[in-house]
């Protein structure tokens, strides 16, 4: 088997790794009179499940319904969704049941480790999808593996130093209690310093906000987790190289030992599972689909369950005067944070208690002496987080650049240089600009009010503010003389903070942020956003202007219904550029036929992996592989049929490699594949096993496929063009030595 490698490629985790279904057995163990032969290949119903004894029919017969564990939170495995057992462990039993006509009563409810406890006590009959050690295994019967992936390390991706066991040393590192692997750091590696958290989700939410340096997963399972919840500033490691860990990373369903010929039965049932019918179930739940079955559970533990039971009311921190974030109208609070603390309260379950404050700072005051539990809405700062800990971002702006209407376009904040620039000094904008832009000179100005008054009467060429702030602000002050003059990369990221006292009050903020699906946002962000920029006149404030200068105001209002209507044709104008940016450059990097990458980005990911291996010492292989005889394809078959056969042999390709190899179309029928971290001797296993796979698709009416692999590793000196063409020497060798086979040039 060959080894890990570091970099994570966005595009390329499309492909799950799930090797070595139906492998055979790690260190066997199996009940008396039953043989682990496993049946995969074969298309077996349940006529054929092999002869139940007579012991084991009566056991069917008497006893049809046993007890399975079912997990609240390990998708896409073992989890709850809208209230139900669900997950590709939970099918794979479910199947199981129905081959061997048992019926299965799910035990939920329970932690991992409850669960664990619970079995090994005889509380429950079948625990599924875990993994096997030889200490379950003194207890337990384990079937053989049906999902196999490595164990990897998962860390923030600005985190430079984490990349093998060792460099845990000293470290923290979050596992879910009850996990084999804790025993494995104990034992092998004492100096890592663990926390038992309560699930796989929640050790990851620990490391995303910075709590624990890592935690371990298996590969496929953290590639889901972080698409599936939006981990985006999390990255993996190579696979760990560490042969006891890797044997832990397959996963089984256990029966225990006194109950042999319970496992006995689902053993032979599993043996009949076919392969299309476990391609079915890995389609369903790893799939883009899969991803959304459950999305909108927050996936609370038992014990926040409770928790939150036993908490009457949560208190909130508003600040009155923050639209369109909070207000106070009446004695009712308004704005963004509004709705979406009804949406918390619909989903949680729970109670809100607004207390005000007079600003930020009392905010966080309030926050300090234990008057507050949240302050909604508010920007991760590193002074903040004394008081706070923050969930994940859940709303982003543009930070834009206001200037008068007679300002000519300024491009980017660069382009404020020698402009006298307001920024506002408690605000959430302040510190990130000068992060980016530290030599930028501005004029600390203490509201935002009067930093658009000023902008106004000239006093400040432009101001540095936040799109929906200054839109709201703009219309309340009826400013008309202001516009956006130009965009900022910077964002505004808003969050929760939570008192930092508040584990328990975190995690649940953390999960329930994450919950929230695309139109809950987009349905807020129309609300407020759309109003914002396309407000009605304030009829009160409408009248007693009108007493003082009725036609002037007529006039204002005109102004500013322009300058609304423009502001919002520049935000969605920037919005659809945006798009159009992301769909470009989507277009650009893909081949059109087959969707993976087109020649022009393999090539320059080439060109980047190479300085990387130069960089760091590490290695680097290429494979060039083309298909064999194609030509007879097309003459044949039609170039419509080539073009099918295409498509499937690059999907195939793709699906077979490792997450973090690129794969590109190289032109026609040839493909370029870049493996960082593997040297030659395991590129040329992994070019085999790809050689074995193309021979063995059904490709339909063209029939066989076979392909021809040159292979190549990195040397001291080489470049791109220099390992292309040894590269492409190997494929000749390939071709002239009877194709459907692999070379290599060292
Ligand atoms: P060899 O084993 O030596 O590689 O033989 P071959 O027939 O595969 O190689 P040859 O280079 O002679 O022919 C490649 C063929 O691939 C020729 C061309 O018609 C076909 N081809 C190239 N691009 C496409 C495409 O986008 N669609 C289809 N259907 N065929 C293509
Ligand atoms: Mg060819
Ligand atoms: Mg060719």
């Amino acid at each position: 088997m060959y080894h890990g490698t570091k970099h994570l490629f966005c595009a390329v985790l499309n492909s799950l790794v799930i090797l070595l279904l139906f492998a055979p057995l790690v260190y066997g163990n199996t009940p008396p009179e039953h043989k682990n032969d496993s049946q995969a290949g074969q298309e077996v119903n349940k006529g054929e499940i092999r002869q139940y004894t007579a012991e084991e029919q009566a056991f069917i017969d008497t006893r049809p319904s046993i007890t399975v564990a079912n997990e609240f939170d390990w998708p896409p495995f073992d989890f709850i969704a809208d209230g139900r057992p669900a997950g590709f462990g939970i099918d794979l039993m479910d199947l199981l049941a129905r081959k061997s006509g048992l019926s299965i009563s799910y035990v939920n409810g329970y932690t991992w480790e409850e669960l664990l406890e619970m079995f090994f006590s005889g509380g429950i009959d079948v625990l599924h999808s875990l993994s096997l050690t030889p200490e379950r295994q003194k207890k337990a019967f384990f079937s053989s593996p049906y999902y196999h992936s490595k164990n990897v390390l998962i860390f923030r991706s600005d985190t430079q130093d984490i990349q093998t066991l060792d460099d845990l040393e000293q470290k923290i590192i979050a596992l879910p209690k009850g996990w084999s692997s804790i025993e494995f750091f104990k034992t092998h590696y004492p100096d890592v310093h663990i926390i038992e958290v309560e699930s796989s989700r929640q050790a990851l939410e620990y490391v995303d906000q910075g709590k624990v340096s890592a935690t371990m997963e298996q590969e496929g399972i953290a590639t889901y987790f972080i698409k599936k919840f939006g981990f985006t500033d999390l990255e993996l490691s190579g696979w760990l190289k560490n042969e006891i860990l890797q044997k832990t990373s397959s996963m089984h369903f256990a029966v225990v030992k006194t109950n042999p010929i319970l496992f006995s039965i689902l053993d032979k049932a599993l043996a009949s599972v076919t392969l299309s019918e476990m391609e079915l179930l890995k389609e369903k739940w790893f799939s883009r689909s899969g991803r959304q079955i459950g999305q909108a559970d927050v996936g609370l533990t038992p014990e926040e369950h409770s928790w939150l039971k036993n908490k009457n009311q949560i208190r909130v921190c508003i600040l009155p005067d923050r639209m369109p974030f909070s207000a106070i109208q009446g004695n009712q609070v308004v704005g963004m944070t509004s709705d979406f603390l009804e949406i918390f309260q619909e989903k949680l379950k729970i109670s809100f208690q607004f207390n005000l404050a007079q600003s930020l700072t009392d905010a966080l005051y309030q926050v300090e002496t234990g008057d507050c539990d949240i302050i909604p809405m508010i920007s991760k700062t590193l002074a903040r987080k004394v008081q706070l800990d923050f969930t994940s971002a859940f709303m982003d702006y543009n930070v834009v650049i206001i200037s008068r209407e007679d300002y000519p376009f300024i491009s980017g904040i660069p382009g404020l240089k020698s402009k006298k620039t307001g920024m506002v000094v408690a605000g959430n904008i302040v510190e990130k600009v000068m992060e980016k832009y530290p030599t930028l000179k501005y004029i600390p100005v203490k509201t935002i009010e009067e930093c658009l008054i000023d902008v106004s009467t000239g006093q400040l060429d432009a101001a540095i503010l936040s799109l929906p702030v200054a839109s709201h602000y703009i219309r309340e002050t009826g400013l008309t003389n202001l516009k956006v003059a130009g965009h900022s990369s910077i964002k505004e990221d808003l969050r929760i903070g939570v008192q930092t006292q508040n584990h328990h009050l975190h995690s649940i903020m953390s999960k329930v942020v994450r919950s929230l699906n695309h139109q809950e946002l987009d349905m807020i962000y129309q609300k407020w956003l759309g109003s914002e920029l396309e407000h009605k006149p304030d009829y009160t404030l409408l009248w007693k202007f009108m007493s003082i200068a009725g036609i002037i105001l007529v006039l204002v209002v005109g102004w500013n219904r322009k300058l609304s209507r423009l502001n919002k044709e520049i935000a969605i104008a920037h919005e659809k550029l945006t798009e159009k940016t992301v769909e470009l450059e989507y277009i650009s990097i893909t081949d059109s036929l087959t969707g993976i990458f087109n020649r022009r980005h393999i090539e320059s990911v080439f060109e980047i992996e190479i300085k990387r291996c130069v960089r760091h010492g590490r290695d680097l292989s290429i494979i060039i592989l083309d298909i064999d005889f194609f030509k007879t394809v097309n003459d044949t078959f039609g170039h419509q049929a080539g073009d099918k056969v295409l498509k499937q042999f690059a999907g195939l390709v793709k699906q077979k490699i490792r997450v973090t190899d690129i794969l590109g179309r190289w032109g026609g029928e040839e493909f370029f594949i870049v493996c960082p971290e593997i040297n030659l001797k395991n590129v040329v296993h992994l070019a085999h096993t790809l050689c074995r796979s193309i021979e063995a698709e059904d490709f339909g009416k063209p029939g066989v496929q076979t392909a021809s692999f040159g292979v190549t590793s990195f040397r001291n000196g080489d470049d791109t063009q220099v390992m292309i063409s040894r590269a492409d020497k190997a494929l000749y060798l390939a071709k002239s030595n009877g194709r459907n086979r692999v070379e290599s040039i060292t």
